[in-house]
């Protein structure tokens, strides 16, 4: 029922924004949504509802009752449905099997044969993309993921990590790769580092979103930018990826690079000189 669709990224890349961003948009444009944040922080839908607690699924089942979908859903902006899958508690137990189970039960609570959502999001921490966080795309759950990556080396090589998870179970029936989602770009040559890396991989970048105030600032409120700034032209940059992310069927299996090659791709560019205004790259041998 419904499209799913994964979306990647390091901790701290912008992940739940983006998401959140994609999930309102839709919502605005009349589609039933669920968003299932993937993350032991269990904040990914904390701007689709003001903020508001809401207790995640591995908090309810620990308590050891039976738990309904009306203990761990919420509704928010835009009747956007809001679920945290949750973590560990700190110190202990693994948060990979903690998805796995927070899916698992939610599939029993048939929640998407009975909610029949248009498009299910999982905002899922892709640091590593260890056997457990891979469950969203190795087990039929979706069948497409993205990343957001933003130009630093660390985003990028948690994203050549995602490759290499879908590499592996795409061939088997897991998610394919819809794209990178460039954020929080602000350099001119972020865009050719990141397109250079695309390029290597075989993939493409599907949005290349700026870094912003706007985006910020609503967020203070505990809002998206399509809640709190819909005129401003950041609302647009998500409505627009939305608007791909809901139609796009172009899915590809990624080729990442070895550590080494990612290793010996980053000092290329490292040897290079900007000019940070207007971004263009002159080559140069170490000097
Ligand atoms: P993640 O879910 O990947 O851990 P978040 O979505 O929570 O990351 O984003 C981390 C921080 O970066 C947040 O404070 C968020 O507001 C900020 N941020 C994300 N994208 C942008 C952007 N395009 N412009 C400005 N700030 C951003
Ligand atoms: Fe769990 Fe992943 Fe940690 Fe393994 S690496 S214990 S699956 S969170
Ligand atoms: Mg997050």
């Amino acid at each position: 029922f419904g499209r799913h669709i994964a979306i990647y990224g390091k901790g701290g890349i912008g992940k739940s924004t983006t998401t959140s961003n994609i999930s309102a948009a839709l919502a605005e444009a009349g589609y039933k949504v669920i968003q299932i944040g993937c993350d032991p922080k269990s904040d990914s839908t904390n701007t689709l509802r003001g903020n508001a607690y809401l207790p995640t699924v591995l908090d309810s089942m620990r308590s050891g009752k039976k738990v309904h979908l009306a203990d761990i859903s919420a509704k928010g902006y835009g009747g956007v449905l809001c679920i945290e899958s949750g973590g560990p508690v700190p110190g202990v137990g693994c948060a990979g099997r903690g998805i796995n189970a927070a899916v698992s039960l939610l599939q029993e609570l048939k929640l998407f044969a009975e909610y029949k959502p248009d498009y299910v999001l999982y905002d899922v921490l892709g640091d590593v993309v260890c056997g457990g966080f891979a469950v969203p795309i190795r087990d039929g759950i979706t069948d497409r993921a993205y990343v957001v990556s933003s130009s630093d080396f660390m985003a990028v090589y948690a994203a050549n990590n995602l490759f290499k998870a879908i590499s592996k179970y795409a061939p088997a029936g897991g998610a394919r790769l819809g794209g990178i989602i460039g954020n929080g770009l602000s350099a001119g040559y972020s865009k050719m580092l990141l397109d250079d890396f695309t390029n290597r991989t075989g993939t493409k970048t599907v949005e290349y979103i700026p870094r912003s105030l706007v985006v910020s600032q609503s967020e203070l409120y505990g809002k998206t930018v399509i809640e709190a700034n819909p005129h401003d032209k950041h609302a647009d940059i998500y409505r627009r990826l939305a608007r791909y992310i809901a139609q796009n069927d172009d899915l590809t299996i990624p080729a990442p690079l070895s550590v080494s090659e990612l290793r010996d791709w980053a000092k290329i560019w490292g040897d290079r000189i900007f000019d940070y205004e207007t971004g263009i790259v002159a080559e140069s041998a170490n000097i």
